[in-house]
């Protein structure tokens, strides 16, 4: 289509702005839909969406935003990407044109059951495991959000019965109407603040969006002793029906943990399962797995099916991953830790001694938060970054070995000579992967390499 063609035809028109997964997603749904469709990225587009674009006759433009085909839209769908600060976003905002995400235009045209989870940490472990567990049940489930293909897509071109979509603060941000009917909150804590404005309560109430249009026929299962979570629900007062989990029995918990057993209360049945038959381990994702047990339970999975696949989840690349054993040292791959909330769990799961891995890009981190952890558990720290002087600044003097890595080979060879029989080497690195490698993926992937070569 050419330009001229696009402007002479203004009606109904929806730009889409970014072309990854979500955006080429939308841009194939809203087509099918019959609107005006233009696609424009101010990067390049990678070339699988592009043929995507191309196959479908979709407008679109790269490397560029032209503002004239973009301001002229009834209705912009934006990538999670893209700021909110953004200048044509502004723009955009400043003339009345409704800037939506992927997901509240997809959630449209769907009548399916939408089981959504959001957190700080754990949404895509808690997210895969329910999609295994409504799978392995036999549902007719799609997997959506940041993992998998776009939930637009799907929509597009499968006819699922339910979805299980990982939701993140940013495409949360661009949802009004959706509704989830099962809605999932592992936890808030520090993550992102930057495009928050550096203010903790625009974060949690981004992440609280999660509830909107929320009835009392619809239900909302979160974390019982997260105190921003708790504080949040007493001002909001939910309407939906709430399912709080805890690792210890009160009240209120609906799922929970006693002489070593889960247990799940739904409004017509108990169900349990011995804690050690469950795969995933550590407290973290004993959270995780008595999520999505709730979640399966709501969607009236057999009990013995959820034990099932709670035993048999292998879990998620890059989270707490179990790489190998060489001379007696395990090594974990955990580079999807880019926080320091996860590698708190990572290290609260470790037998000790750990020889722990660390740094990158910093976030805004509070080494303190882990500060414990490191003094009881771990026989040294390996600081891999490029700039490692703010790590330093708060572990030296507390902890007898340090070493500084400038690679990832140099990282796990210190690793490999510091280590000793029984000891794990725990890459869980606090930050953001960006100095040294391309994302956490192929920073994970470089540990099990180098691992791997030992
Ligand atoms: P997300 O998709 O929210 O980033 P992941 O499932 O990818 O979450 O896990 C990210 C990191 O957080 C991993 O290092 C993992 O071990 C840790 N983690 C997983 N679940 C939780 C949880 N419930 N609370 C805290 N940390 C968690």
């Amino acid at each position: 289509m050419t330009v001229k063609e696009i402007q002479s035809n203004p009606a109904r028109r929806i730009a889409i702005l970014g072309a990854g997964e979500s955006g080429s997603g939308a841009a194939v749904l809203a087509k099918k839909q019959g609107f005006d469709v233009f696609v424009s990225d101010l990067s390049e587009i990678k070339p699988q969406y592009r043929e995507i674009l191309e196959k479908n006759m979709i407008a679109y433009e790269y490397k560029k935003h032209t503002e004239s085909l973009i301001l002229n839209a009834d209705e912009v769908i934006k990538s999670p990407g893209i700021p909110e600060k953004a200048p044509l976003i502004q723009k955009l905002k400043a003339q009345g044109t409704p800037v939506i995400s992927e997901i509240e235009f997809a959630g449209r045209y769907t009548d399916a059951k939408k089981i959504c989870i959001t957190g700080s940490n754990g949404k895509t472990t808690t997210t895969m495991l329910t999609y295994h567990i409504l799978k392995n049940a036999g549902l007719n489930v799609g997997l959506a959000g940041n993992v998998g293909n776009s939930f637009a897509m799907q929509v597009a071109e499968n006819d699922y019965d339910c979805y299980v979509i990982e939701l993140s603060s940013f495409q949360l941000d661009g949802m009004y109407d959706f509704k989830a009917d099962i809605a999932v909150l592992l936890n808030i804590t520090p993550d992102h603040l930057d495009r928050y404005d550096y203010d903790m309560q625009n974060y949690v109430n981004s992440k609280f969006r999660i509830l909107q249009n929320q009835t009392e026929n619809d239900a909302f299962i979160y974390w019982n002793d997260d105190p921003l979570i708790a504080q949040e629900i007493k001002k909001l007062k939910p309407k939906s029906t709430l399912y709080p989990f805890s690792d210890k029995k009160t009240d209120e918990t609906k799922a929970y943990v006693e002489n070593k057993k889960i247990i799940i209360k739904t409004y017509n049945d108990t169900f349990t399962m011995e804690e050690e038959l469950v795969a995933l381990t550590g407290r973290h994702n004993l959270y995780n797995s008595l999520a999505s047990g709730i979640a399966a339970k709501l969607l009236d999975i057999k009990n013995d099916s959820i034990r099932q696949s709670l035993s048999d989840f292998r879990g998620v690349e890059h989270r707490l991953e179990k790489v190998a054993r060489v001379r007696g040292v395990e090594y974990v791959n955990d580079s999807k830790a880019t926080n320091v909330n996860s590698c708190w769990y990572a290290l609260q799961s470790m037998k000790p001694p750990v020889v722990l891995i660390l740094g990158g890009t910093d976030k805004g981190n509070d080494y303190g938060e882990i500060e414990l952890f490191v003094k009881e558990k771990c026989r040294a720290l390996i600081f891999l970054g490029i700039d490692n002087s703010k790590l330093h600044h708060f572990f030296d003097g507390k902890i007898g070995t340090i070493r500084d890595a400038a690679s990832m080979k140099e990282a796990v060879d210190q690793a490999y000579e510091i280590g000793q029989m029984g000891d794990t080497v725990l890459l869980s690195p606090c930050c953001a992967s960006f100095d040294l490698f391309q994302n956490y993926e192929d920073r994970g992937r470089q540990f099990k390499d180098c691992v791997r070569r030992l």
